[in-house]
């Protein structure tokens, strides 16, 4: 940081925010391939949360990708500046209180543990939307697989550009083996048990 940044300490801090929210703020990070189911779920599990009146925003690449992150690519250092960037957007939703959505291929294990870092381990529960490439190449929700293997896209993430699954995430959703609503039930019990909700 440059010498001459010296931080201000506001006297409102996050623990004000949680306690007239009346509720903790975390991440809830998604990971896995593209069309496994990350957005789908997430968008449940979102909706499931603001109905039971807890402060939520989602963060994806859509709102991510055309503007802060805006004229960054898919190379392996774009990719991890545009995780860093995003932890530390969700790091700042996290001190306003807000319970907070990612939902991000973010395909490589060192990435995911600089966004750990950069959030703060406890505030982030890892969720892997576990769908193999073959399921995920079927559906082909947007039509990218099909370009990748055609090599219009490249350094697409499964076909010639690695994942690497969490060994440990906090949670593991099988989606070929669950309905969607039983995903979004897995997510909520977990927090409801981990007293997170
Ligand atoms: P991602 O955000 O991971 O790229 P999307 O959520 O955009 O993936 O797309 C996943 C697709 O898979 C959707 O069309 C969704 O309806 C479908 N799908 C089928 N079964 C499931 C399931 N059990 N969980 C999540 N998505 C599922």
């Amino acid at each position: 940081m440059s010498k001459n940044i010296v931080i201000h300490d506001y006297d409102i801090t996050r623990s004000h925010r949680n306690k007239v929210n009346g509720h903790d703020s975390f991440v809830l990070w998604f990971t896995g391939l593209s069309g496994s189911g990350k957005s789908t779920i997430a968008n449940k599990v979102e909706e499931e949360l603001f109905y039971k009146g807890i402060h939520t925003y989602a963060l994806d690449g859509d709102n991510i990708r055309s503007g802060i992150n805006k004229g960054l690519g898919f190379t392996k250092e774009d990719r991890y500046e545009n995780l860093r960037r995003i932890a530390e957007v969700a790091k700042l939703f996290v001190d306003s209180g807000v319970v907070t959505i990612a939902a991000f291929v973010s395909p490589l294990i060192s990435d995911r543990e600089q966004v750990k870092e950069i959030v703060g381990k406890e505030d982030l529960i890892e969720i892997f939307v576990d769908t193999s490439l073959e399921v995920c190449e079927n559906r082909d929700v947007k039509g990218l697989y099909k370009k990748a293997r055609a090599g219009e896209i490249k350094n697409f993430t499964g076909i010639d550009a690695p994942y690497e699954a969490p060994g440990n995430p906090d949670l593991k959703i099988s989606t070929e083996e669950v309905s969607v609503e039983m995903a979004v039930k897995q997510i909520i019990d977990y927090l409801e048990e981990t007293h997170r909700i």
